[in-house]
C-alpha cells in the first residue's frame, strides 16, 4: 500500500517509477557493525528522508553475496574494511565511478580512488613485551626480520588482508626482493605458526608466549579502553611502537566503500557517501571502532588513541596497496608465511 501514493505521483507527473523509487531507500551492505553505527544511520535518515535497509555480514561473505546477486543485487553501497577487499570489489567490476566534488574536497587524494573511498584509517603498529624486548630493537617493520628476534614473533595469518596490505606497502617502498627478504626473516623468527586475530597476538605477547607482534591500532585501543581486569593486566605488560617514523611512516589501512554499479538507488548512494564524509558522520564512523577520520583537521577525543601519541603516517596511495596485493601473497607463499 505504501507504493500507491508514489504511483499516483508518477502517473501525474510523468516520472518513471525508478525516479520515484530513487531517494527514498538505500540498501546498504555493510561489514561494519559497531554500536555508534545506529546513530550514524539514523542521522542520515533524519537529514535526507532516505531510509536505510542494512544487510550486515562478514567482509568476505558480503563481497561474495554481491558478486553472486549480480545484476539483480539490491545493494546500493558496499562498506567494508581493508584496502585489499575494496580493491577486490573494484577488480570484480562491482563499483561504479563516482564524481563528487564533496568527496574530492573532503577526502585526501591518497585515500580515495575513482570508485571507492576511505572514511576512516587505522595503523598497523608493533606491540612488544616490555620485559622481553627493548623498544629500540623494533623501530621499523624490517626489524621484525632481524635474527636477534628468533623465536619471538607472533602474528596472524599471512593470507589475512591486514598482513597482505602491510606487505604490499613494503613492496611499494622497498621493492620485491627486499620485501621477500623481510618476509623470510619474519617466518624464521616465528614463535609459533600464525593463528588467531590481532587481539590474540597481543595477549600472547603479554603472556610472554611471544616477544613481539603487529596489530591494528583499534585492537590496541579496545584493550586500552577495557575495564576488565584481565585486559588491564594484559596492557600493563606491553609497549607500543609506531614503526618507520624515521623513514616512510607507519603503514595505514582504511575502512571505506563505494556505490555499486547495479545500485537501484544511485543518487541516494552518492548522497550517503557524501554524508559519511561530513564532520558529524566522520566522528561516528571513526570513533565507533577507535579509528581516525579521513577528513583533515577533524578534532577527535579518543583517550585510548590519544594515549598512543602522535605519529607519522605512511602517505602511500590506497590504490598502490591494492596494486601489490597479489604480489604480497606470492611473496608470503614463497617465504612460507602461512
Ligand atoms: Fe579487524
Amino acid at each position: 500500500m505504501k507504493l500507491l501514493p508514489a504511483l499516483i505521483v508518477a502517473a501525474i507527473s510523468g516520472l518513471s517509477l525508478s525516479a520515484v523509487a530513487e531517494e527514498k531507500i538505500l540498501n546498504l551492505y555493510s561489514a561494519r557493525h559497531y554500536q555508534t553505527d545506529e546513530a550514524l544511520y539514523a542521522n542520515f535518515t533524519q537529514q535526507t528522508g532516505i531510509k536505510i535497509n542494512r544487510i550486515e555480514g562478514k567482509e568476505d561473505e558480503l563481497l561474495e553475496r554481491i558478486k553472486n546477486e549480480g545484476a539483480n543485487s539490491p545493494a546500493d553501497v558496499f562498506l567494508t574494511v581493508d584496502a585489499a577487499r575494496l580493491a577486490k570489489a573494484h577488480e570484480l567490476g562491482l563499483f561504479a565511478p563516482v564524481a563528487s566534488k564533496t568527496l574530492e574536497s573532503r577526502i585526501p587524494a591518497h585515500l580515495r580512488t575513482e570508485d571507492w573511498f576511505s572514511f576512516s584509517t587505522r595503523a598497523r603498529v608493533i606491540v612488544y613485551n616490555k620485559a622481553a624486548i627493548k623498544a629500540e630493537e623494533i623501530q621499523n617493520y624490517d626489524d621484525l626480520a632481524n635474527p636477534r628476534l628468533k623465536g619471538k614473533l607472533c602474528t596472524r595469518s599471512g593470507s589475512h588482508p591486514y598482513n597482505l596490505s602491510l606487505m604490499a606497502s613494503i613492496i611499494a617502498h622497498q621493492g620485491e626482493a627486499k620485501a621477500e627478504e623481510i618476509a623470510r626473516g619474519m617466518v624464521a623468527n616465528f614463535a609459533r605458526a600464525p593463528k588467531g586475530g590481532d587481539t590474540d597476538q597481543i595477549k600472547a605477547v603479554s603472556a610472554g608466549e611471544c616477544g613481539v607482534t603487529i596489530s591494528n591500532t583499534y585492537y590496541v585501543a579496545r584493550l586500552l579502553r577495557s575495564t576488565k581486569p584481565e585486559d588491564v593486566k594484559t596492557m600493563e605488560k606491553v609497549g607500543i611502537v609506531w614503526p618507520n617514523q624515521g623513514t616512510t611512516g607507519t603503514h595505514i589501512n582504511v575502512s571505506g566503500g563505494g556505490v555499486l554499479k547495479t545500485a537501484p538507488h544511485k543518487d541516494a548512494a552518492v548522497k550517503f557517501l557524501e554524508y559519511l564524509a561530513s564532520d558529524q558522520a566522520q566522528r561516528y564512523f571513526a570513533d565507533g571502532n577507535n579509528e581516525w577520520p579521513v577528513v583533515e583537521g577533524m578534532k577527535v577525543a579518543n583517550p585510548a588513541l590519544d594515549s598512543l601519541g602522535k605519529f607519522k603516517a605512511d602517505k602511500l596511495p590506497v590504490k598502490n596497496l591494492a596494486m601489490y596485493q597479489a604480489k604480497a601473497q606470492i611473496i608470503f607463499d614463497r617465504a612460507g608465511f602461512k
